[in-house]
């Protein structure tokens, strides 16, 4: 499909826990080129709504991505999907270096059995996305030896290799320096301008430096939804989430 398909679109979706509703009927669209935060209280279900895409939790309604169904399909086939996500710890594997954790994630898109072979030159589409992700000098270091930050950049870079064109990153700011915030920030950006991002988020400093548009969300519920001007002068989001 063309990039005009390219949103992800969702509607009543809804996940439930032994009867506890954690997410209640909620209807998203996140555009081609948006870089979305995803915040509000603990507990309001914006995990949920990650696992519930990715094929971790069971839910029901809809949820597409190029046009494509993402509900009711396993973890794997959603990544070949093009739909990449990060989880608050990197998931790198430690003992390899950053050149072979990419090269692994590229050759997982193609075929699993690929996950075993010895890797030998860089694609150019590995190279390109070490360099995007201010990794190439360290191509060669143990993931195991990277400061948090860089684990934290290898982790999306794996989602780019793979193609992925929705990235869902959960808080991936979380322990980070203010320098690695920054650079975060404009790798995010980046990603986004040819992407669909959402971000889950508690930093409102990196949020507000960084949010193309946000969703408050509320016990399993949208609560607002705009700019970070709007959703900083809605009274009811200062009350339940941003005020004290
Ligand atoms: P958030 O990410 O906004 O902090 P979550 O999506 O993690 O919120 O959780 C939403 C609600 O669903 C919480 O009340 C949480 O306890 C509950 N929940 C999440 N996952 C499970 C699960 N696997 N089993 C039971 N309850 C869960």
């Amino acid at each position: 499909g063309g990039k005009w398909s390219d949103y992800l679109e969702i509607r009543g979706l809804h996940v439930e826990f032994d009867g506890f509703v954690a997410v209640k009927n909620l209807d998203l669209t996140v555009m081609h080129g948006d870089l979305r935060f995803l915040i509000g209280p603990n507990g309001a279900g914006k995990t949920t709504i990650i696992d519930a895409i990715t094929g971790l939790v069971p839910a029901t309604g809809s949820a597409t991505f190029r046009g494509e169904q993402l509900l009711g399909r396993k973890p794997n086939e959603i990544v070949k999907l093009g739909v990449g996500r990060t989880f608050q710890t990197a998931s790198v594997v430690e003992e390899l270096s950053v050149l072979e954790n990419l090269q692994i994630a590229e050759g997982f898109r193609r075929k699993t059995r690929d996950l075993f072979r010895k890797p030998g030159a860089p694609s150019q589409n590995v190279e390109y996305m070490m360099d995007v992700c201010n990794l190439t000098e360290d191509a060669h270091k143990m993931a195991g030896t990277l400061p948090h930050g860089k684990k934290q950049w290898l982790e999306i870079g794996m989602l780019l290799v793979q193609d992925a064109h929705l990235l869902l990153l959960d808080e991936p700011v979380a322990g980070m320096t203010p320098a690695e915030r920054e650079a975060t920030g404009q790798l995010l950006k980046r990603c986004s301008k040819n992407r669909t991002v959402i971000i889950v988020e508690h930093d409102m400093d990196f949020m507000r430096q960084f949010a193309d548009s946000v969703t408050v969300l509320n016990q399993g519920e949208i609560l607002a939804e705009g700019s970070v001007e709007d959703i900083q002068h809605n009274d009811e989001v200062v009350r339940i989430y941003l005020g004290g």
